[in-house]
């Protein structure tokens, strides 16, 4: 039971990030905690730029914000490129 304990943190951190697919401000607190419960469809106003916004995208700029950071990390160029 131990991986499905992992699972449900990975997923739950996952959930925590919700950034403003506008001008990529992450939301709030007040925004975060009216958001973080809403369904898929439901928007949220940005706090930050004023623009509204469809929740899912929230969650996808945030996890795509994450996605970049890990890839830059990896896609640093490499010493030794040459065969
Ligand atoms: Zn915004």
């Amino acid at each position: 039971m131990n991986w499905l304990r992992h699972l449900v943190l990975r997923w739950g951190a996952r959930n925590f990030s919700l950034v403003c697919p506008h001008c990529r401000h992450p939301a709030s607190s007040s925004t975060f905690r009216r958001g973080r419960y809403m369904l898929g469809d439901e928007t949220l106003v940005c706090d930050a730029c004023g623009e509204t916004s469809v929740v899912t995208f929230w969650r996808f700029e945030g996890l795509s914000c994450r996605a970049d950071r890990t890839d830059a990390r990896q896609c640093a160029p490499l010493p030794n490129s040459r065969h």
